[in-house]
């Protein structure tokens, strides 16, 4: 079983190896407390739960210490230095997996997705904000404790503007090239209530002002992933999440920002491609990492 624990909804299925979903529930993400949270998860889990299911995999959006399964603390929902991994393996008595959100729809992708065969890809999810996993030398990428690559916070201009929620910083990557950037664009040209969809509905109807404002966020996006492209040498750079429903009109602009800022040899190497997996990828993920859990207990 997969669940993907998002900020606003938890989406859970049984999931087989080859990515098919059998079922699914879905539940609105209780945020008032712990408590509720926990209460909405068992619940998704619990109606989902039979015979066939042999691990459970969650992707949380948290920062994630492997070390002892514990979510250390995330911006959306309310967990905080929580042993999660044995919580649910107590409670439901199969090997569970756990993983960063963003990371999960990382291996979906490789796995079965866009990315695979290839065994350096950065996935990038554009969403409220950019999240996002990396695969290196064929394995994912978690870093020195598990919390993987918070790729929506590369520092793009240090004088820029404040970064969202928790994060302190500025001008980060997903201050400029997240769907909520699109949305903020969308409201500067089509007033109060455009979002980032109406921004592309408009450019897919050859409105020139949303053509340019998309080119704009292109080249941006461009600009985070020549540096992702210049640090890590992909083959593949596989770009996801609402915002990715754009397509060409910021895929183009991007691989142009990449041809300039990016060196030789690693520009020569990459391809920037779209995302296949489209929302499940978080879910199936999810369920991926439940079957590394099932694998390393024998
Ligand atoms: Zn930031």
């Amino acid at each position: 079983m997969g669940v993907d624990v998002g900020g606003t909804k938890i989406h859970g299925g049984v999931v087989d190896r080859e990515g098919t979903v059998h079922r699914k529930h879905n539940l609105p993400t209780p945020v008032e407390s712990e408590e509720a949270f926990f209460a909405g998860l068992d619940h998704v889990v619990e109606s989902l739960l039979d015979d066939d299911v042999a691990a459970l995999g969650f992707g949380i959006p948290s920062q994630i210490d492997q070390r002892r399964g514990r979510a250390v603390a995330s911006v959306h929902i309310p967990l905080a230095n929580l042993d999660f991994r044995d919580r649910m393996a107590e409670r439901f008595g199969l090997p569970v997996g756990i993983d960063n959100d963003g990371n999960a729809a990382a291996i979906a992708e490789w796995k079965l997705g866009a990315g695979r065969g290839a065994s350096n890809i950065v996935v990038l999810t554009l969403g409220t904000g950019i999240g996002g996993g990396l695969i290196l030398d064929g394995k994912p990428f978690r870093g020195a404790v598990g919390g993987g690559a918070e790729l929506g916070h590369i520092v793009l201009d240090y004088e820029g503007a404040r970064c969202r929620g928790a994060c302190t910083g500025h001008g980060h990557f997903e201050v400029f090239a997240a769907g909520s950037a699109a949305d903020a664009v969308a409201v500067a040209r089509f007033g109060a209530g455009a979002d980032a969809r109406r921004l592309v509905d408009e450019a897919e109807n050859e409105d020139h002002g949303a053509i340019g404002d998309l080119a704009e966020l292109g080249h941006k996006l461009g600009a985070g992933i020549a540096s992702l492209v210049n640090i890590f040498n992909p083959e593949l750079v596989i770009v996801g999440g609402g915002f990715a429903d754009a397509g060409e009109l910021i895929l183009a602009p991007a691989r142009e920002t990449i041809e300039v800022e990016a060196l030789p040899l690693a520009r020569e190497t990459v391809e920037v491609v779209l995302a296949q997996l489209g929302p499940a990828a978080g879910m199936v993920g999810a369920a991926l990492v439940g079957f590394e859990a099932l694998d390393s207990a024998g």
